[in-house]
């Protein structure tokens, strides 16, 4: 049975060989385009479980494409994984920002690989059943929206309202980075009288917050920061 369909975007054949092999090996079925433009047409014609892009590519470059298929609200939910160079961290940035849920580092290890497709599409169908999650435990922090309470270690901690919202959207996104624009947007919205709009601070704040489990949140150098994802070290 087959676990989905995955459309591969990437000029380079022989990675576009490699990402479909092991792609099949794991029973999902996978359609491929060597440009920009034959993706973007494949994509909106087949309405994958899941994209990877490749973000240099002739014709028409990767974020053009995540920028017309999030632009279009019959592909807008597409989830859509940026496969990239290493030293484009700027444009890693940019695809985030346009709504592209996760990216790999070139070269990448075929488990790699198959850990992120795997960890994006549960979380897309975990999001699918409607209603957020409550309560979060991860080590020894627990959250709870509801109560808005935090506890380390069974001792309750105050947050301020956004600290604790930028917690909760990260541990409820583990393993996703996400951008300093992105975060920030998340915490403030549009309320102007956000007093300090760098993110960073609000960060440090939570950390030291979380005391011995700072370590959840992981910075991502030029990029942003990320939920530690369980299991992966
Ligand atoms: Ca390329």
């Amino acid at each position: 049975m087959s676990k989905g369909l995955i459309v591969i975007v990437e000029d380079e054949a022989d990675i576009r060989e490699v990402l479909e092999y092991n792609l099949e090996r794991e029973s999902y079925n996978v359609l491929t385009a060597p440009d920009g433009k034959q993706g973007l047409e494949l994509i909106q014609k087949k309405i994958p479980t899941l994209v990877l892009l490749d973000l240099m590519l002739p014709k028409l470059d990767g974020l053009e494409v995540c920028r017309q298929l999030k632009d279009d609200a019959e592909t807008a939910s597409i989830p859509i994984i940026m496969v990239t160079a290493r030293g484009e961290e700027s444009d890693i940035v940019m695809g985030l920002d346009l709504g592209a849920d996760d990216y790999i580092v070139k070269p990448f290890s075929p488990k790699e690989l198959l850990a992120r497709v795997k960890a994006v599409i549960r979380r897309r169908i975990l999001q699918g059943d409607g209603l957020p999650r409550q309560r979060i435990e991860r080590d020894g922090v627990v959250m709870d929206m509801e109560r808005h309470e935090v506890k380390v270690d069974q001792v309750p901690v105050s947050f301020t309202a956004s600290e604790l919202k930028l917690l909760y959207f990260l541990a409820s996104h583990p393993g996703l980075v996400f951008t300093r624009d992105r975060l920030l947007n998340k915490v403030a919205g549009r309320d102007e009288f956000i007093v300090d709009r760098n993110i960073d601070v609000h960060i440090q704040a939570v950390r030291k917050k979380l005391g011995h489990y700072r370590y959840l949140i992981e910075t991502i150098r030029g990029v942003g920061y990320r939920f530690k994802d369980e299991g992966r070290t």
